[in-house]
């Protein structure tokens, strides 16, 4: 199954992606943690896509893309993959249809995760990151079982640059102008599923699975 993630800004994208490509036995490609890995790593891509990232801004759709189709060809995404973070503009996704669609393949799914702005903000501030090895925390809603470490690999967690205040400001309103209008698009290919991303991570999930019919 081809299944995308829709949603502001940590409405629980990651948190819900990582569980469905374990479920369905597919991989989880988020293209935020290639990012930042390509950053940690300092190779080119990590280098072109720092000052975007930091401002809170997309990093370009031929950056973005040239990455996206490199993962897609990978022996592992033959069966399918959830994606996480992508497409986030609509050249993005028109691009994904022309690639899929010379495949005779489509997204079976695009997942979208509704949370209001309000929530988004105090979310944002509590969220840790493992960039290690990619797992998510919250400090109160997921709590890693020793502050500071990951429970996954034993690394240091950290609050991401771009999750200050000033900066998640910025992200919403990039979401808003730039990716919420993904939502009507992936409406009128009639793959589109809505879950409440108020609800408890796991409330969410048994949500999710139900709409993929799994
Ligand atoms: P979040 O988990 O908050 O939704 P991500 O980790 O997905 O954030 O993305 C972090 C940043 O990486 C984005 O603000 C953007 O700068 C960049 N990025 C990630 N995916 C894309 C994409 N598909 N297109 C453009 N920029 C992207
Ligand atoms: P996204 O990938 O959409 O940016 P994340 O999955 O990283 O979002 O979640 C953002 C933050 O909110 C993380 O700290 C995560 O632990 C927390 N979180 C995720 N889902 C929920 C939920 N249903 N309720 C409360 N907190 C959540
Ligand atoms: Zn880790």
């Amino acid at each position: 199954m081809r299944i995308i993630m829709l949603g502001a800004p940590g409405a629980g994208k990651g948190t819900q992606a990582k569980r469905i490509a374990e479920r369905l036995q597919v991989p989880h490609i988020s293209t935020g943690d290639i990012f930042r890995a390509n950053i940690k790593n300092g190779t080119e891509l990590g280098m072109r896509a720092k000052s975007y990232m930091d401002a809170g801004s997309l990093v370009p759709d031929s950056l973005t893309l040239e990455l996206v189709m490199d993962r897609i060809a990978g022996e592992d995404c033959q069966n399918g993959y959830v994606f996480d973070g992508f497409p986030r503009t609509i050249p993005q996704a028109e691009a994904l249809e022309k690639a899929l669609s010379e495949l005779g393949q489509k997204v079976d799914f695009a997942v979208d995760i509704e949370v209001p702005d309000e929530d988004i903000i105090g979310r944002m501030g509590g969220r840790r990151a493992c960039l290690q090895c990619g797992a998510t925390y919250h400090v109160a809603y997921a709590a890693p079982k020793t502050e500071g470490v990951c429970d996954r690999c034993g690394a240091g967690l950290t609050l991401r640059d771009d999750d200050k205040p000033e900066t998640v400001k910025k992200r919403l309103a990039v979401y808003h102008e730039q990716t919420q209008p993904l939502i009507d698009f992936y409406r009128n290919k009639g793959c589109l599923a809505q879950a409440d991303g108020t609800k408890d991570v796991e409330d969410v999930f048994c949500e999710i699975l139900k709409l993929l019919g799994v």
